[in-house]
């Protein structure tokens, strides 16, 4: 039962995905997000999944219409650009328009069913989560049917801890946890390291809202795309 990674139906849109490694599943990361703007924490933890999980490719997936977070800050065509300036240099990491192409809300369930019908049963898929995320998770939508098409890897943020969870994701773990991924295409929880990063894309919207620059937290092309479109500063008049 070798069969080689599949070399196919990957639906990538800018970089191509890094060469698979001769003689194991091929693995697929998924990062999704609001990316609202995306900043230094996403990309050390897509780094850190990448090495730790030794993912062949990394997929930043922006939602579309968040249905959890009302009132993001810059449109949807925004927050894809900056996803794409920031990731277009990174062997390996690729981005997903597909649920800024959808209508309605965006739903990771969707996103997953999609990928395993245009990727077909072989390639891991693998969501990967910071820990506010994990500790949310019985309140996505269909989240009980998430482990059928993907792993779940997450990784801790801030002080979010990745223990004492509420009972439904406590459950999850307790019967899906393992020490790594195993060989298949999902069905497992893990979790992996990734050095601390504190940043959130709600902090850096009140810093840019307040003029200031916080170099350190953005990468470079994406700080100087909010600066040329005056993003997440405030509008005129106030209000
Ligand atoms: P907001 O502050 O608006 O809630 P955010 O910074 O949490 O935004 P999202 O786009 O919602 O950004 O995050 C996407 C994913 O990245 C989530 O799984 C989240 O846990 C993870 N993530 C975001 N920031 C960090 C960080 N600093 N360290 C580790 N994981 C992070």
């Amino acid at each position: 039962m070798s069969d080689p990674r599949r070399s196919g139906g990957t639906a990538t849109h800018g970089d191509a995905p890094l060469p698979a490694q001769s003689g194991a599943r091929r693995r697929i990361g998924l990062l999704g997000g609001t990316f609202d703007p995306i900043h230094v924490g996403h990309l050390a933890l897509a780094h850190a999944a990448r090495d730790a999980l030794r993912l062949d490719e990394v997929r930043l997936v922006p939602t579309g219409r968040s249905w959890q977070k009302a009132g993001a800050g810059a449109g949807v065509a925004a927050r894809l650009a900056m996803v794409r300036l920031a990731v277009s240099a990174i062997p390996g990491f690729v981005v997903d328009d597909r649920e800024t192409r959808r209508a309605g809300a965006s739903y990771t369930i969707d996103t997953l069913i999609e990928l395993r019908a245009e990727l077909g049963a072989e390639p891991a898929l693998v969501l990967l989560l910071g820990s506010d995320q994990l500790r949310n998770l019985a309140t996505w939508h269909r989240h009980d049917e998430l482990l059928r098409h993907a792993h779940i890897a997450a990784t801790r943020r801030g002080s979010h801890p990745l223990s004492g969870f509420d009972a439904p994701v406590e459950a999850l773990v307790a019967a899906h946890g393992r020490d790594a991924l195993p060989d298949a295409p999902a069905g497992a929880i893990v979790f992996f390291a990734m050095p601390p990063v504190p940043v959130s894309a709600s902090a850096l919207r009140e810093r840019l809202a307040r003029g200031e620059r916080p170099v350190e937290l953005l990468p470079p092309r994406v700080l100087d795309y909010i600066e040329r479109h005056r993003l997440y500063r405030p509008a005129a008049g106030g209000g």
